[in-house]
């Protein structure tokens, strides 16, 4: 019986009888056991000794998961506040800045660079496809005033399960010449999609905690150029929490300039080292391989990827079309309460259109399987037309490609 307090029932978070909840959207995801108990310990001082080693810890392991040399500025914020943070340290009121609608997270970022009173243009696209890097090209060739002063990209369109060519991306930018800063997000890309920061000129690249890093939400990051750092000494967008400098200057000491998430940062410091035991090209190839085995299972149903071209699959998520006349979300509601398996929901013009399946961060054949299965079982009972040869598809892709970290331990 859930306890009882004034106002009602306690909030009850297992309400399943028994066995892990299936937690498949792409963010949050599952959050690793050795992660939950690093974080499981008394909150220490963020002004002592023990602290900065901390944090000097955490900022050695992250450079290389964003592939930088450079400052990585970590708030305690949402990826929304990071968004914001990209902004408002680069650019000045009335600037306008380049942005591609690739689907959802792209035109929630356009509608906050709206609201910060930048000059916002939005190229159209279909919520199928990732940034054209051709199109890139031509707007920026066009641009011979240099009026752009940003060009803005979501790396992984965590709405449409579309990952965008970043590197192709930046190549159009220098064949167009042009000196516009380069943001990406890659929210839900960084630690599970090969991403690199300074190779790819990228000069902010945003991210957040609770996708590929495992952790639960609440911090997210900058990583910063020089480009960038020099665009923020004359940007005059008004800011105080997100300015950068304050932060790298007390990193370099192992301190932040205000209460840093103590405990989520214990929790960061454990799932990067999580990372890097398994290695970072391990990662990237292991959440290729679920993501190829959850196509072939969705292509054995007779279903369809919402993601039109193969060069732009996601690693961390795959959104699967709903066929005509059947309801995605009543479809998600069945799986949930029949086997407590939570997928992501449809977004924004896509809502009841697609479902979306989660295979990033803490996750493994099993997992894939057993969330494939539920799919399956789901479809089935609501009576969505489809083969049930899916999970057998997958399960094929995963017997004849063995994982390459497990097959070289065994
Ligand atoms: C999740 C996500 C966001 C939003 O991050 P919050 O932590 O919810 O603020 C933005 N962009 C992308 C690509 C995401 O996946």
């Amino acid at each position: 019986m859930p306890r009882t307090v004034p106002g009602g029932p306690l909030f009850q978070l297992d309400s399943h009888p028994s066995g892990r909840h299936f937690l498949q959207i792409p963010g949050p995801t599952n959050v690793p056991d050795r992660v939950l108990r690093a974080m499981d310990r008394p909150t220490i001082d963020h002004r002592g000794p023990e602290f900065a080693r901390l944090t000097r810890e955490i900022l050695d392991r992250l450079r290389p998961v964003f592939q930088t040399a450079g400052p990585i500025v970590t708030y305690a914020g949402s990826g929304t506040g990071a968004w914001e943070a990209a902004l408002v340290n680069t650019l000045s009121p009335g600037d306008r800045v380049l942005m591609f609608e690739t689907g959802h997270f792209a035109a929630l970022w356009r509608n906050m660079a709206q609201k910060l009173g930048l000059a916002v243009e939005f190229v159209p696209g279909d919520w199928r496809s990732g940034v054209d890097p051709a199109l890139v090209e031509a707007k920026l060739a066009d641009d011979r005033a240099h009026a752009f002063k940003a060009v803005m990209a979501v790396h992984n369109e965590t709405s449409t399960g579309v990952t965008s060519r970043i590197a192709a991306v930046r190549q159009a930018i220098d064949r167009a010449r042009h000196p516009a800063l380069f943001m990406v997000d890659t929210i839900s890309s960084l630690a599970s999609i090969d991403y690199r920061h300074d190779e790819w000129g990228v000069d902010v690249t945003v991210a957040g905690s609770q996708k590929g890093l495992m952790l639960p939400p609440g911090i997210s990051f900058n990583a910063v150029s020089d480009k960038a750092l020099a665009a923020s000494k004359r940007a005059k967008l008004p800011r105080s929490y997100w300015r950068w400098d304050d932060t790298i200057a007390m990193n370099r000491q192992g301190y932040f300039p205000s209460t840093p998430a103590t405990n989520l940062l214990y929790g960061l410091h454990e799932a990067l080292a999580m990372l890097h035991e398994e290695g970072l090209p391990n990662v990237f190839a292991r959440h290729q391989r679920h993501a190829e085995a959850t196509r072939r299972a969705v292509r054995a149903w007779g279903l369809d990827v919402l993601c039109r071209n193969p060069a732009e699959y996601s690693g961390s998520l795959t959104a699967v079309m709903m066929p005509e006349g059947h309801d995605a979300d009543a479809f998600r509601a069945t799986a949930l309460a029949r086997f407590d398996l939570s997928l992501g929901t449809g977004l924004g013009k896509l809502a009841g259109r697609v479902f979306r399946v989660g295979h990033l961060g803490f996750f493994n054949d099993l997992m894939l399987c057993g969330t494939l299965c539920g799919v399956e079982m789901g479809l089935a009972l609501c009576q969505v037309p489809h083969t049930g040869n899916g999970v057998e598809a997958a399960m094929a892709h995963l017997r004849g490609a063995p994982q390459a970290a497990l097959s070289r331990a065994a």
